[in-house]
């Protein structure tokens, strides 16, 4: 069925609305110089690799050649190495310094969706497809969990629950709805936990709350994940050359033996001739695979963090996670830091307070800036949502720490793109998480590498609709532009 949907901050996608829509003119960019730096940036400027060969000459051949650093990229290079690649056959060119796309920038939920998006995603895709989404996501925070403990990765994992917090009792009806949905269409909602009124309101903290729902779920610190991951398979001999953009992608002159270059990329200090591209490039795929730019948005999103006052310090700190719903399009999303106490609050991407003018802003690849009316309303709904001080009590250092931008890749169908690149035989793609990355690169990534080493679809355990096909981007051609509104 043709999909007419928007899609929230989790990825999930919503009915559309008769707001503001524009046709899909195309959009295409590389990652823009200078972005701003988010709180995970600011905590990470030490780290060794950050500008790796940044002024080295590119070397003039490589087997595999990923570009992009952010977790697709290096779990993708993770993953070829596991399989059995030697990390010296891999190079990773990244435009900017190290993991400096979404991955370095979001709001550090690991938050799978536990059934509010199934109905959604069932318009799109039908029940079957989105019912393995939803349980997709279940199994991308156990593997994570997994991973991170196995490796003892210093990625300040918090593997905790989190809560929909319901605000309105109109958005506990449909979040109601949305749970017998997906139980009455077979889903596991053993692991989810329902509280109402004064427990709702004990257990979340939120004065607020009309109901809650409860999961497993965590926060981590995005950018020491994304960086113990490229330090990982660099000591294995993996290649990052970072401010290095990739500019051009075409077939390699001479490719007429099995194992030879196929592909010649261009960058602005030399090229590189290929056996294989992996497209991790997430909101910018379009500007290496022009097709896409009628089928990727760019979006921004944007983060704020917070030093608590004393209602969330010390005992009272929140070691679970939370999105705090009005409707489906006005949320906000919070993690406390276990560590420091920081809270990082996310923000819906529509308010019903925001100007036009704001709301319009948001469609771009400029992430050097973050919006002033999208931040008001994160520091308003922060301090009512949990009775913080009043400005004029608070200490020096409390109240407002940093906020910042990312931009983040949509597609009109609200799943990434995994796969081989029709018609380049060669090139392949793990890209389009639609704000979602966290909840689906531990899949898909390791899923793509399956696909690489010849395995069927099947092997990868994923969801038949993220897979990546002309047919898919021409069955979407025409649909509005979903992410305006
Ligand atoms: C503010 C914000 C909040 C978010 N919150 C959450 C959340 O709480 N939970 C969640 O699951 N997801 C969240 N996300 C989304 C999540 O961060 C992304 O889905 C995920 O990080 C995507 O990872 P990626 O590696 O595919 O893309 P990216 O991290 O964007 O990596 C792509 C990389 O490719 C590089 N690149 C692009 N083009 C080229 C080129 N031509 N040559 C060389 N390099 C290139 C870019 O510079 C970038 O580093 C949020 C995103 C933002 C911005």
């Amino acid at each position: 069925m043709a999909p007419h949907a928007v899609i929230d901050d989790e990825g999930v996608p919503e009915p559309s609305t008769n707001g503001v829509e524009e046709r899909h003119q195309g959009y295409r960019s590389l990652p823009v110089p200078e972005p701003c730096l988010s709180y995970w940036h600011r905590t990470t400027r030490a780290f060794p690799y950050l500008n790796e060969n940044s002024d080295e000459e590119v070397p003039t051949s490589t087997k595999y050649l990923i570009i992009g650093s952010g977790l697709s990229g290096s779990f993708t290079a993770w993953s070829l190495v596991e399989s059995g690649v030697p990390g010296s056959d891999i190079v990773i060119l990244e435009a900017r310094e190290a993991v400096s796309g979404a991955s370095g920038r979001n709001a550090g939920h690991c938050r799978p969706d536990a059934f509010r998006g199934f109905s959604a995603y069932a318009k799109v895709h039908g029940a079957e497809q989105a019912k393995k989404i939803v349980e997709n996501e279940k199994l991308v925070f156990e593997k994570l969990d997994a991973f991170v403990k196995e490796h003892r990765v210093p990625c300040d994992l918090n593997s905790t629950t989190t809560f929909d917090v319901c605000l309105t009792p109109e958005f506990a009806a449909y979040e109601r709805e949305s749970f017998e949905a997906y139980k009455a269409a077979g889903g596991d909602v053993s692991h989810v936990k329902f509280y109402e009124g004064e427990e709702a309101r004990s257990r979340t903290k939120v004065k607020e709350a009309v109901a809650a729902y409860e999961w497993p779920a965590g926060s981590t610190h995005p950018a020491k994940l994304g960086q113990w991951l490229l330090t990982a398979v660099i000591t294995k001999g993996v290649r990052l050359w970072t401010h290095c953009p990739a500019t051009a992608v075409s077939k390699h002159l001479s490719s007429d033996m099995v194992g030879s270059p196929r592909w010649d990329i261009r960058t602005p200090r030399g090229a590189i001739a290929a056996e294989t591209v992996v497209h991790c490039t997430n909101a910018y795929a379009s500007y290496l695979l022009p097709r896409l730019s009628t089928f990727v948005t760019p979006n921004r999103a944007q983060a704020h963090s917070f030093i608590p006052t004393a209602s969330l310090s010390g005992a009272k700190a929140l070691d679970k996670t939370m999105s705090l719903r009005y409707s489906l399009r006005q949320f906000f999303s919070l993690i406390q830091r276990q560590g420091d106490g920081t809270v990082v609050f996310g923000v819906s991407r529509s308010n019903p307070e925001w100007s036009e003018e704001t709301i319009h802003s948001t469609v771009t690849f400029d992430d050097t800036v973050y919006n002033h009316e999208i931040a008001a309303t994160a520091a308003k709904a922060y301090q009512s949502l949990f009775v913080e001080a009043e400005p004029k009590q608070r200490r020096h250092g409390e109240g407002a720490d940093h906020y910042w931008s990312g931009i983040i890749a949509m597609t009109p169908d609200s799943v990434p793109m995994i796969g081989a690149v029709d018609g380049k035989d060669g090139q392949w793609i793990c890209a389009g998480f639609n704000g979602h990355g966290m909840a689906r690169i531990w899949t898909c990534a390791p899923g793509l590498v399956k696909l690489m080493k010849g395995q069927p679809w099947s092997e990868t355990g994923l969801p038949e609709c993220f897979e990546y096909s002309n047919e898919r981007l021409e069955r979407n051609k025409n649909q509005e532009l979903k992410s305006v509104w």
